[in-house]
């Protein structure tokens, strides 16, 4: 949202031209947006839109929903109508859809020509279509969906392979004179998914969309795409991101959001910082870190909460915070911006803590 930050701290962003995903601008020096994709059945337009307010809620940007049936399709227009943020048809096979979905208003959608049947008759015709309705598309390949050609031809889904995939569909869309898309080219080991848009990050200046694909369950899931999103934002490769869970969609962009912030791509929200505790810990820090944490889940502002258990390091960092603990002798000294405002007994730390956040955050919050 209007919270971002458009110039990475760790590397100049690569030069990309920009298209538009409805009101959110894609490339180009834009604020890197974070996607996800609802998992409820499409046609359901109640449980999609409430899904897509969740989304929303969370920090999601731009939204995509499946499209493999007529009853799908169908339910594009009023899912358009009422989302909070642009909707992007994700189809396959059927180009039938895809103009069904540039009619709904989809602010854009994302085809795989390479398993869209016969798309060099229809390819022609899906640009000129979208670019009569003014809205992008996305191509690109998924390891599992290379062409069988390619994929001899490389041994596999290599880099190589993948890149040149989507250099051939960059190509026939260019070809008409379409240049309102962006590429992904997912993998789902984080090396080589970092290789490939290196790669194809170094053959043109389209705009990226970022994704390990099939990345797993949300702990794995989560390290992986912090890797490898970590990897290609630090170098200023990527436009917009999509972090792939076997999880609830929420928790996707969860973690999509946490990536920019911790890369300095996006503001901060509220951030703990937490001692590991050791043998010279005073308190249990992990159980106190876990419930200032839990407390503070609904805050908006961008708060940093220090948790430390001792007076080693514990002052000092609850001095480079907005407020902080400090542990020690069955006591907490309560920091306010480096300033020990109260002493309270261990078992008050938690709700002081969360009673001086309320008030500080009270006197951010901007929105
Ligand atoms: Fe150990 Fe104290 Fe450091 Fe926490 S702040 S890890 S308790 S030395």
């Amino acid at each position: 949202g209007e919270a971002a930050i458009s110039e990475t701290p760790l590397h100049p962003r690569r030069v990309s031209r920009r298209i538009m995903v409805g009101p959110v601008p894609v490339g180009g020096g834009a604020p890197i947006s974070v996607q996800s994709m609802t998992n409820t059945k499409t046609a359901d337009v109640g449980a999609t839109l409430q899904q897509i307010a969740e989304l929303t809620a969370a920090g999601c940007d731009i939204v995509r929903v499946a499209v493999p049936n007529q009853e799908d399709a169908d339910a594009l227009p009023q899912i358009v109508a009422k989302s909070p943020i642009p909707v992007i048809a994700d189809i396959h096979f059927q180009s039938k859809y895809v103009f069904q979905a540039i009619d709904a208003g989809c602010a854009a959608v994302r085809v795989n020509p390479g398993n869209i049947r016969k798309f060099s008759e229809v390819g022609p015709s899906i640009c000129r279509a979208a670019e009569d309705a003014g809205i992008s598309l996305r191509i690109g390949v998924n390891a599992g969906s290379l062409d069988k050609e390619l994929y001899e031809q490389y041994g596999g889904p290599t880099p190589e392979a993948l890149v040149a995939s989507a250099l051939k569909e960059a190509r026939m869309f260019e070809d008409v004179g379409f240049r309102d898309f962006k590429i992904s080219v997912k993998h789902h080991d984080p090396v080589t998914m970092v290789e490939t848009y290196r790669l194809l990050a170094s053959k043109g200046d389209w705009p990226l969309h970022l994704g390990v694909t099939e990345a797993g369950p949300a702990w794995q899931g989560t390290i992986k795409s912090c890797v490898a999103f970590g990897a290609l934002l630090a170098e200023g490769i990527g436009d917009t991101i999509r972090v792939s869970l076997s999880a609830p969609p929420v928790e996707e962009v969860k973690v999509g959001c946490k990536i920019l912030e911790y890369l300095g791509l996006r503001e901060r929200k509220f951030d703990i910082i937490s001692c590991p505790s050791c043998g010279r810990s005073q308190v249990d820090v992990i159980q106190l870190a876990n419930a200032v944490t839990d407390g503070l889940k609904g805050i908006t502002a961008p708060i940093r909460v220090a948790v430390m258990g001792c007076i080693v390091n514990g002052p000092g960092e609850a001095r480079e915070a907005d407020l902080g603990v400090a542990s020690g002798n069955g006591k907490g000294q309560i920091f306010i911006k480096g300033k020990v405002v109260e002493t309270v007994k261990e078992d008050q730390i938690v709700e002081t803590l969360l009673r001086y956040a309320n008030e500080i955050a009270a006197t951010m919050d901007t929105s």
